[in-house]
């Protein structure tokens, strides 16, 4: 009977630990509003990422036939570069993201990674080599542990509390009573924006994938605190190939290039100091931010006073 239990018993264990994983994904999708319409060609090999140099050839998409939201967008992230994406909303930033991770395929072009089309690999290869902290993070319903480690499973306690500490999300886990152990997601404790998105930082600072992406990860967080983060992202992200989506303009300063998306197309592309020279829409946004810092900055003094 023993003989006959224990495969039963493992084989239960299997399938609960592929029923979970599953079950992980079909929540990110259905929480992402995402098709699962991607779908890997017959035996695709995996990605095989050395370098890790992304290209963006020519790269068309549209959600629905009646908008096209891509209109032919090039651009090379070289092997452990660093390139920023900025521009309006609305002008297909999160799309650049979401088409790498392939949760959808172009429309025409293609996006390579170390010369290999992403659409010829196994997704799962993919998504191995790629970390992202989305716009919107989305925690699963389990410990405060478990979403930092997803990504890495298997990552010691000490890891984990590291890179918690890293991404500044150390001392509020500290405050739980439950620690680490923390429930989180609908079924426990709510985290604000910030939050979550120091979590998402954690498991990106954990998993350290050969290709990082960023999509506006620190804009639900205060001055100071994305400042202290910042600094973190830059140690992790060097040697690494970094797209970086952001929102404030002054954490690009420093990017190899940054790209001025304006309703899908590339409008300006150069270093910071260009493209200021070139007194176009990036000068614009930025001449707008620098007033909203000043506003701040008197704002916080006035509170200083008073
Ligand atoms: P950004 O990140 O630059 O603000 P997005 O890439 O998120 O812009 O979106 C670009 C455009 O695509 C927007 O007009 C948005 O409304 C549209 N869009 C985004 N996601 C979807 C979707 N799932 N279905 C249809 N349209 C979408
Ligand atoms: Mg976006």
């Amino acid at each position: 009977l023993l003989q006959l239990y224990m495969p039963l018993n493992f084989l239960g264990f299997v399938y609960r630990q592929i029923k979970q994983s599953l079950t992980d994904m079909e929540r990110m999708f259905s929480l992402l509003d995402v098709e699962k319409e991607v779908e890997d060609k017959k035996d695709a090999p995996d990605l095989v990422c050395d370098q890790a140099s992304i290209r963006f050839e020519d790269v068309k998409f549209s959600y629905n036939p009646d908008r096209q939201i891509l209109k032919g967008v090039s651009f090379d992230v070289p092997a452990g570069k660093t390139v920023a994406v900025v521009g309006p909303s609305g002008a297909g930033k999160s799309t650049l993201t979401r088409l790498m991770f392939r949760f959808y395929d172009v429309s025409s072009g293609r996006i390579t990674i170390d010369g290999q089309d992403i659409r010829d690999v196994s997704q799962t290869s993919l998504r191995r080599s790629i970390g992202i902290v989305p716009q919107d993070t989305v925690l699963f319903n389990d410990t405060i542990a478990y979403n930092i480690a997803y990504g890495r499973p298997g990552a010691s306690d000490a890891e984990i509390t590291n890179a918690a500490k890293l991404a500044s999300i150390d001392r509020f886990i500290a405050a739980l009573p439950e620690g680490s152990k923390a429930m989180v997601g609908e079924r426990g404790l709510k985290l604000s924006g910030g939050e979550k998105q120091r979590v998402s930082i954690a498991r990106m600072l954990l998993k350290r994938p050969k290709v990082m992406i960023f999509d506006e990860a620190t804009s639900a967080l205060d001055t100071r605190t994305e400042k202290d983060i910042q600094q973190a992202l830059r140690d992790v992200s060097r040697g690494h190939t970094t797209l970086m989506i952001a929102h404030r303009l002054s954490t690009v300063i420093d990017a190899d290039e940054i790209i001025v998306l304006r309703e899908g197309q590339v409008a300006e592309r150069g270093r910071h100091q260009d493209l200021l020279t070139q007194d176009g829409l990036y000068a614009e946004m930025w001449a707008q931010q620098q007033e909203i810092r000043e506003a701040e900055e008197i704002l916080a003094h006035a509170g200083e006073v008073t």
